[in-house]
């Protein structure tokens, strides 16, 4: 063994085990989703009260705490990064961590690098984000009405994330549109979304709203069943049902007349849970294992306890041990949150 191979083998050895994460019921975790913070130039009502309380900018991660938590994951066998937030491009310095965890891009040990956003600052960074090795991102947008648009992010413009996918798409990077199917608010607009979309070159994504996090807004006024949506998307396109996973809990299919892929994430009416193959960690370094269950593990303590990361290596096997098999979502309980948090602070 050569001097320096000795050296990144003691290196390897000092910063724990390195194996593979797999669950108590044989899913393999590779997909790790890190909220990079809690605020957002957003207040979309059915994620945020208005009045939202911020954490304590003290209470985060650093960009360097973000970049080695990543890292281990990636060690571990994590394939698949995506950035979320709150507003990931809100966060200050954030193409730094963009920048640095790059490298697991180009070594090859991490095949996607990737962002969700609610298209507020693209114009600005989707050149840089390009030019770093993201590929695809995954752009929030619920209406093309301005008023409305307006009406449902209570501060967001929808120039300015027109102006934000132009930028992406110029960029060259692959842009997936996501809409929360909203009673009575955007629901006679989810066509003519998909004819838009679908022009332009974009999946679209339509997601059921869930009951996270005590928004100071009744939930069963909001909740549309994506049965209906589907239903009434089928009146005027072809649905074409296709065999597409991403291992996520989007099902798929294609609308004949666009020929662009159309995705339904269903929460409350269909269980996705078995194929899980993801956990989220917080901007305070906090793991969920399940997006719709409390079960959590600090790894902020074992992070700063030690320059090396045995301890947090362990905290993660602990919690990989015990995440659990499913959620548990019902809007029949009355619209109240099955957990306390809000999208924005597990990171959406
Ligand atoms: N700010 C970024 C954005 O807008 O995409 C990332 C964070 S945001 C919390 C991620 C996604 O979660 C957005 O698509 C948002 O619409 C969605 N979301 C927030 N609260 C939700 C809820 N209660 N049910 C369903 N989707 C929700």
């Amino acid at each position: 063994m050569t001097q320096h191979a000795a050296a990144l083998d003691l290196k390897r050895t000092r910063r724990g085990s390195g194996d593979a994460l797999v669950d108590p019921f044989g899913r393999a975790i590779t997909y790790l989703r890190v909220s990079v913070t809690d605020r957002c130039d957003f207040r979309c009502v059915y994620c945020m009260a208005e009045d939202m309380t911020f954490l304590p900018k003290a209470d985060l991660l650093s960009l360097e705490e973000l970049d080695r938590l990543c890292s281990v994951f990636v060690e571990k066998g994590v394939r698949k990064l995506r950035l979320t937030g709150g507003e990931p491009l809100v966060r200050r310095g954030i193409m730094t961590l963009v920048t640095s965890l790059s490298r697991h891009l180009a070594a090859g040990s991490l095949d996607e690098l990737t962002v969700t956003t609610n298209g507020s600052q693209l114009v600005k960074f989707a050149g840089e984000l390009a030019a770093r090795g993201i590929r695809r991102i995954n752009v929030s947008l619920d209406t093309l009405d301005p008023d409305k648009f307006r009406a449902i992010t209570r501060w967001g413009e929808l120039d300015k994330v027109m102006a934000g996918i132009d930028a992406a798409l110029a960029a060259g990077l692959q842009v997936k549109i996501n809409v929360v199917a909203l009673k009575g608010v955007n629901e006679d607009e989810l066509g003519d979304l998909v004819s838009w979309a679908h022009g332009r070159g974009m999946e679209l994504t339509i997601i059921e709203v869930m009951p996270l996090g005590d928004i100071g807004a009744e939930r069963l006024e909001q909740y549309l069943p994506l049965s209906l949506v589907r239903a009434r998307l089928s009146q005027r396109f072809t649905l074409e049902e296709i065999d597409y996973r991403t291992g996520g809990p989007a099902r798929y299919v294609k609308v004949r007349e666009t020929g662009g892929r159309l995705g339904f994430i269903t929460p409350l009416t269909h269980n996705f849970c078995e194929s899980c193959n993801r956990v989220r960690v917080t901007c305070t370094g906090t793991l969920y294992m399940c997006l719709g269950q409390e079960d959590s593990a600090d790894l902020r303590a074992p992070l700063r306890a030690s320059e090396s990361d045995h301890l947090l290596n362990a905290a993660i096997d602990a919690a990989i041990a015990a995440k659990p098999k499913g959620h548990d979502f019902v809007i029949e309980r009355g619209g109240k949150p099955a957990v306390a948090r809000t999208m924005s602070t597990t990171g959406g």
